[in-house]
Formats: C-alpha cells, structure tokens, sequence
C-alpha cells in the first residue's frame, strides 16, 4: 500500500476534510502526490507570474495588464483580486498527480482522474464524503486535469 511523502501530506492537511477523506483512500490503491492544497496569496501570485510579462506602460496592479508568454501558465488567478478556490484555508481545491510519473506523462495525469472520479462517487454513495466535486479533467480549455474542487 502506497503512503504519502512528507511534502504530500502538509500539503493534503491544508484540505477540506472531504478531499483529505478523498485523498486518503485513492492513496491505499494509487500513489500519488499531492502537489497543491491551500496556496498563500504570495504564491499565488508568484505563479501568477510565471509565464506572463507585464505589459509595456502598465502598472501590474490588474491582470489585464499582463500578457502570456507561456502557454504552459500554472494558474489563471492572482489571488488579489479573485481568488482562486486554492486560496482558501482549509484549501477548497487540491491538484494530485501520479507518483513517480509527475507532470512527464499525461496519460497517467488523466488515468490518476479518472480513479479520482470513480473513488469520489463510491464515497459519496456510502456517505462517507457529503461535498459535490468538480473535476479539472472534464474541462476544456484549459482542461486542468490534476485539480478537484469542491462546489460551493
Ligand atoms: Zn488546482
């Protein structure tokens, strides 16, 4: 039985208990890491960052006023001014990936969801997970395949 690292799980204690309860048994069958659970504002906005360039002229203070360099962006909010449902305490989201895998095969990220889904809807009809989730994979554009949020 796989068990989370130590980043993974600090990171997985930042959750809301139903994707801590989701987490904990996908993990006994499937490992995976957790790479994101609550985010600070200052990270946020870090990774807000990556893979944009403010435009000439502009201050920054808004996210108009930046233009995307990298397709590859890691995040579509700055956290300032809409907050992304990371930037919460305890975390709404969570992002998971296989292990050892990571991010290099895409494949296994979607395969990961789909478990993830089909875990999901077992603990929701035992009545072990009272929250409806919502699955980055079944998004387009961009599809996000390694997030799980809750809905609010
Ligand atoms: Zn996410």
């Amino acid at each position: 039985m796989a068990k989370f690292g130590k980043q993974s799980q600090t990171n997985l204690d930042t959750c809301h208990k139903d994707l801590q309860t989701l987490c904990n048994e996908m993990i006994k069958e499937y490992d995976f890491s957790v790479v994101f659970g609550a985010r600070s504002m200052a990270i946020q906005n870090a990774l807000f960052l990556k893979g944009r360039e403010l435009r000439p002229g502009e201050v920054g203070d808004r996210r108009e006023h930046y233009v995307i360099t990298n397709i590859k962006k890691v995040v579509t909010f700055r956290g300032f001014e809409r907050k992304s449902n990371h930037n919460h305490y305890p975390s709404i989201a969570v992002d998971i990936i296989p292990y050892p895998s990571g991010w290099a095969n895409q494949n296994k990220i979607y395969e990961l969801a789909g478990f993830a889904k089909a875990t999901y809807l077992k603990l929701k009809a035992e009545g072990k997970i009272e929250s409806e989730m919502r699955f980055g994979s079944d998004w387009k554009n961009p599809a996000d395949p390694p997030h799980i949020e809750i809905v609010t």
